[in-house]
């Protein structure tokens, strides 16, 4: 009766069903949001502990069942379910979410939870071991990657219960953690888009020296266009701001109007020595580029060490050298 693209695998076991509630921290006043309820297992506890619950779940008989399950108890009327694609669906408010999910939609829903406005309290959330695992992971850390950077910048993460493969039915290959995800408040000030370019560059080839990652033509080219477009851009915006009738929308680029001066004076210079040609902008453009890493003395430093303070700077001084990654 289960489906297993679905990822349907049911907590059978309601001590644990239990610890996983008692760990959340729900209140009594808390909405709280739980994806893929399945037979309700966890649903029932969660309306026992706060305000309401909002359920989705994508598939239409285990929506059914829910409704029969919860049908003329008092909890009723303070359950909702939405039978659908979370990764689909508008999300409502809530304080809280928890749930044990489909494994295969790990990344896309941790993000999507991430973006959530208005920002919710927590989110208790059993993962794939490994999963769960690669979230938590320090610098120095084997699994330490794009996904804990990435985590970590937008929350505090950390490790709240290990389950065991036979909690579910049927049991799914591999063994499960359950997490807990606090988004931090405020949010970072950094451009997401902005951070992941960079961290996914750093983490390409996590083991190598930062100096011998950006000295890939394949890097370099990307950088150098994003680069080129964006000095493009702010021309054109210089010019038309000289029409006193044109607004001029430089928050568009993220960048003070200081950063703009510069950029285009560097830009000047550099026309005036470049008559050598494209060989002579490409070397150019890549000392700039290592210029960065050396001022900051990245260049001798790994991704797999770097704490999330390392790649903020990294970031900032790339940024203060017009050098983007979205
Ligand atoms: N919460 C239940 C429990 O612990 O016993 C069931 C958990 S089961 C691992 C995952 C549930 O998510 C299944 O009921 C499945 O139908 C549902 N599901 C799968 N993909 C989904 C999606 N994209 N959006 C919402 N629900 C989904």
């Amino acid at each position: 009766p289960f489906h297993k693209s679905k990822g349907q695998h049911i907590l059978k076991n309601p001590l644990l069903v239990d610890s996983i509630i008692q760990k959340s921290g729900i209140k009594s006043t808390d909405v709280i949001l739980e994806i893929g309820p399945g037979t309700g297992n966890l649903t029932k506890k969660l309306l026992e502990a706060g305000k309401s619950v909002i359920a989705v779940e994508l598939d239409p008989r285990m929506v059914l069942e829910l409704q029969r399950r919860f049908q003329g108890t008092p909890h009723s009327n303070r359950l909702k379910v939405i039978q659908g694609d979370v990764l689909k669906c508008d999300l409502p408010y809530f304080d809280i979410c928890v749930a044990n999910i489909p494994y295969q939609i790990s990344s896309p829903l941790t993000f999507k939870l991430l973006n959530h406005k208005p920002v919710f309290r927590c989110a208790v959330i059993m993962f794939q071991r490994e999963f769960a695992m690669r979230l938590i992971a320090q610098p120095g850390d084997t699994l330490y990657c794009r996904l804990s950077v990435n985590t970590q910048l937008l929350a505090r993460v950390s490790h709240l219960l290990k389950v065991g493969r036979n909690n579910f039915r049927p049991p799914p290959k591999v063994d499960s953690s359950v997490v807990r995800i606090e988004p931090r408040k405020p949010p970072p000030v950094v451009k997401f888009k902005e951070w992941d370019g960079l961290v996914r560059i750093c983490f390409n080839r996590k083991n190598k020296t930062l100096g011998s990652i950006f000295r890939q033509k394949s890097v370099l080219s990307v950088l150098e266009k994003n680069y080129k477009t964006l000095q493009a851009l702010q021309l054109s915006q210089m010019e038309s701001s000289m029409d006193a009738d044109t607004t001029v929308d430089v928050s568009v680029l993220g960048d003070t109007l200081d950063d703009l001066s510069l950029d285009v004076e560097e830009e000047d210079d550099e026309d005036m020595e470049m008559d050598d040609g494209d060989d002579k902008k490409r070397s150019e453009f890549k000392e700039k580029v290592l210029s960065v890493l050396k001022k900051g003395e990245f260049e001798d430093k790994r991704s797999s060490k770097l704490q999330q303070a390392d790649f903020m700077i990294l970031l900032s001084k790339f940024n203060e050298a017009g050098i983007h990654f979205s």
